[in-house]
């Protein structure tokens, strides 16, 4: 039995690619720790020495918090750390600053820090799913009230706001409740935590047991899905810029092998001038639709004016002639009632392919509901996007 995690589950559901390099062929990279990462790894610890102290009844005051948080900062941090906003004129010392307004903003808001009693920090376990794998738990912050409610409790210091659709919808820590009930079992309710550290506001959510019961399940058909899948799809999305292994990543080699050319080498690659020109070409279709359009008005004025239906050109003659077409209604439903109604309905609809062959892809309609007729076969897609690396 494999021990899963909500990252190990997110990974697989982000990119299956990254999935099987990380977890199948346990690929390691060198990545260089964040900013991001490390100042919420500070905050983390100064937060925990701060529930420690207080369990054994040491004063614990904001300035001696701050200090803490600050002399951690002074022993841990190295120049190797990233700090991917520099360029926006965003520094270390910023983001140690905003570190300190965290702690100190949760300082004031839960001093004197005994409204609730703390069952666990930093706690780590392994519960059993129903189909007999492990999820691995780690918890913040555990806590208990008088009434028997419990509280999983996560300190997060992202920059966005987690919304209440978006806390009602975690997995993590709604699992995380499931082992609090098997526990501690005066458990009457479990409600979720995040400690939004960077809006000084807390996301609150619970879960009924029926959820509890669906989640797990979802859980486990997805872990069937997972260790069913041989076939490991690159996704390719705004999420590979934070993937470690984008340099190993076949869709960006080709981005890789065009970093270590020179200038020159860089124009002469073959697939440099290939994407130039369909974009250029692109470009071009699209000026010369919106053209064909412009002069397609014109030369219906054109006519008009002159009351003929044929205009003259040098070697070619435009006719423009009028007729009468039929617009469908947007209440698409309405028609369709109708037209059945009228036992017309299997004369005028027409197949979507489009639309059936994309639920045979998903496995919605099988091969059999279809007798074979349909033939899966590759082809290929082609879109452009900018890179945001260069400059236009
Ligand atoms: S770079 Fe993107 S496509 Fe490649 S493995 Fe990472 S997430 Fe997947």
């Amino acid at each position: 039995m494999t021990a899963y995690s909500h990252s190990r589950i997110s990974t697989f559901e982000t990119c299956p690619y990254q999935y099987k390099l990380k977890y199948i062929d346990r690929i390691k990279v060198d990545t260089p720790t964040t900013i991001e990462c490390f100042m919420g790894d500070l905050v983390h610890q100064t937060l925990e020495k701060l529930y420690k102290d207080k369990r054994f009844k040491k004063r614990v005051s904001k300035a001696m918090l701050l200090k803490f948080y600050k002399d951690l900062w002074e022993k841990e941090y190295s120049d190797d750390i990233l700090v991917a906003k520099a360029d926006q004129g965003i520094t270390a010392e910023n983001y140690k600053k905003m570190g300190l307004q965290y702690i100190a903003d949760y300082y004031d808001k839960y001093k004197p820090f005994d409204q609730l009693t703390i069952l666990g920090l930093e706690t780590t376990d392994r519960m059993t799913l129903p189909d007999g794998n492990q999820w691995h738990v780690r918890i913040d912050k555990l806590a208990c009230d008088n009434e028997g409610n419990y509280y999983v409790c996560d300190y997060k210091t992202n920059a966005r706001m987690k919304d209440q659709e978006e806390a009602d919808a975690d997995r993590q820590l709604a699992l995380y409740s499931i082992w609090v009930k098997d526990k501690f079992k005066d458990a009457k309710s479990v409600k979720l935590v995040w400690h939004m550290l960077a809006f000084n506001k807390d996301a609150v959510s619970e879960r009924s047991d029926e959820q509890l019961e669906k989640l797990q399940q979802d859980v486990c058909d997805k872990i069937k899905e997972i260790e069913s899948t041989t076939e490991f799809p690159r996704n390719q999305t705004g999420l590979c810029n934070y993937c470690v292994y984008k340099g190993i990543c076949p869709s960006f080699k080709h981005e890789v092998e065009l970093e270590e050319k020179s200038v020159e080498e860089f124009k002469k690659d073959d697939g440099v001038k290939l994407v130039d020109e369909y974009s250029k070409v692109k470009m071009q279709l699209g000026e010369l639709k919106e053209r064909k359009g412009e002069l397609e008005g014109k030369l219906i004025d054109y006519a008009k004016q002159l009351d003929v239906d044929s205009i003259f050109g040098s070697n070619k003659i435009a006719k423009v002639k009028e007729f009468d077409k039929c617009l469908m209604p947007e209440d698409k439903e309405k028609l369709i009632g109708i037209l059945k109604k009228k036992g017309l309905y299997d004369t005028y609809s027409m197949l979507c392919g489009v639309r059936l062959g994309s639920h045979i892809l998903k496995g919605d309609v099988s091969d059999k509901d279809v007798c074979g007729c349909v033939e899966v076969v590759k082809g290929f897609r082609f879109s452009l996007a900018k890179r945001k690396d260069v400059e236009e």
